[in-house]
């Protein structure tokens, strides 16, 4: 692969790529020699002309993301390689093969050295998206890669990138299958059972990064009167089912998310009456459930996309935190989270302690959670941890 243009830096400007932090900011840019459009391949230079790497080029605060660093260009072979690491990773982790379940993240941008792509495993059919326009014009050969490494266990590769690429790109990017064609939309996780939509349903259809958590929570769960609030799927729903609860309420906003719930409850627990959805907006469900749940889990949707949103996401988690604190019953167990990448794991933190403060109880931190195993974070890539969670006992 030749990049056709060379973006040299401002002197001084090299000091995080050198550290091998992927992204080039626009400020950081000196000038740019040869034609450039926006996906395009290109080589970053220091202002001595030296090479620091090679990466896709985007209208924006972030000019390229790098995907290889040092002096050879990525040769044709890049993308089977890089895709083949990543999958490496998830067979060492015991993902490819387990034996009770078959959905993984199988390319988590940064984390596995291909920023701007996410590939999902869903038994059979890899679900891609593409962030950079760069990444969707290569979405052939990453598809070509995935076979290849994949060999028999891929049966379909769908793009679902209509909706993440950027749209100030003004592609129109139609989804579709790239290879194959697949109907069988059922997965499992840890032997539960879930209906995932890729074609309609949010993300790449579901919420890998929540696996471990949810399982956790199942240990928590025994007898207890469960809230799964911003239940999507209902994943921590039935967790909590299998874990015991007594009582299970999943309440979303969205009335395709709470019928996806109903049908994923009845796949793994059929006519069991301990669970009950709703369609409710969270703030206003929470404002009077006095005393009546337990076990309270909150994982609403990224409340900050962007860093000038942070401090109303802030304000956003305080009450959203407040409201689980003043209510939850005595000896309660609160799970919390927050996917928003750009609120820091002390933000966070210190969002839900001003809550707990507010609503004046007595709080202890009995777990600090984070994302999966196949959700990697590049630790040269810091904002690539975006999952925090808090599992709290209230007094
Ligand atoms: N916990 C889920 C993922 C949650 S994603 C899992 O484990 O799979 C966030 C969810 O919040 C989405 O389903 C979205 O529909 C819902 N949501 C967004 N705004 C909401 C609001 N104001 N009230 C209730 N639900 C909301």
């Amino acid at each position: 692969m030749q990049p056709k243009a060379s973006i040299l830096l401002k002197k001084g400007k090299e000091e995080s790529m050198e550290r091998f932090h992927p992204w080039v900011f626009s400020g950081a840019i000196d000038r740019i020699e040869g034609p450039l459009e926006e996906g395009d391949l290109v080589v970053v230079r220091k202002s001595n002309g030296d090479v620091i790497g090679y990466g896709h080029c985007a209208i924006g605060s972030i000019a390229v993301r790098l995907f290889s660093f040092g002096e050879t260009p990525p040769g044709t072979e890049f993308w089977e390689m890089r895709i083949r690491q990543a999958y490496h990773l998830r067979e060492r982790m015991g993902l490819t093969d387990a034996p009770d379940t078959n959905v993984y993240r199988l390319v988590h941008g940064e984390g596995d050295g291909l920023p701007g792509l996410i590939a999902d495993y869903y038994n059979g059919t890899v679900v891609l998206q593409a962030h950079t326009v760069g990444m969707w014009l290569v979405r052939e050969a990453i598809t070509v890669a995935l076979k290849a490494v994949l060999g028999e266990k891929l049966a379909a590769v769908y793009d679902k990138s209509a909706k993440t690429l950027p749209f100030k790109a003004n592609i129109e990017a139609r989804d579709g299958y790239l290879f194959g064609t697949s109907v069988n939309g059922e997965v499992q996780e840890y032997g539960n059972r879930f209906k995932v939509d890729w074609l309609e349903g949010q993300k790449t259809g579901f919420f890998i990064d929540q696996r471990e958590n949810r399982r956790l929570l199942s240990t928590y769960a025994r007898d207890k009167s469960v809230l799964n609030m911003f239940c999507y799927t209902g994943g921590f729903s039935f967790y909590a089912m299998q874990g015991g609860a007594k009582l299970v309420h999943s309440v979303d906003s969205s009335a395709k998310a709470i019928e996806l719930t109903r049908e994923n409850v009845e796949l793994n627990f059929p006519g069991d009456s301990r669970h009950e959805a709703f369609v409710a907006d969270g703030f206003e469900y929470l404002q009077d459930i006095q005393d009546k749940y337990d076990l309270i889990v909150l994982d609403p949707p990224a409340f900050a996309k962007h860093r000038n949103a942070l401090p109303q996401a802030l304000q956003g988690y305080k009450r959203l935190n407040t409201k689980a604190f003043q209510q939850i019953r005595p000896g309660g167990i609160l799970f919390t989270f927050s996917c928003s990448q750009v609120v820091t794991r002390n933000n966070f933190r210190e969002a839900v302690f001003s809550a707990a403060a507010i609503a004046g109880r007595e709080v202890r931190i009995l777990h600090q959670l984070s994302q999966p195993v196949d959700h990697p974070i590049n630790i040269y890539h810091p904002e690539g941890e975006y999952l925090k969670g808090l599992v709290l006992y209230v007094e």
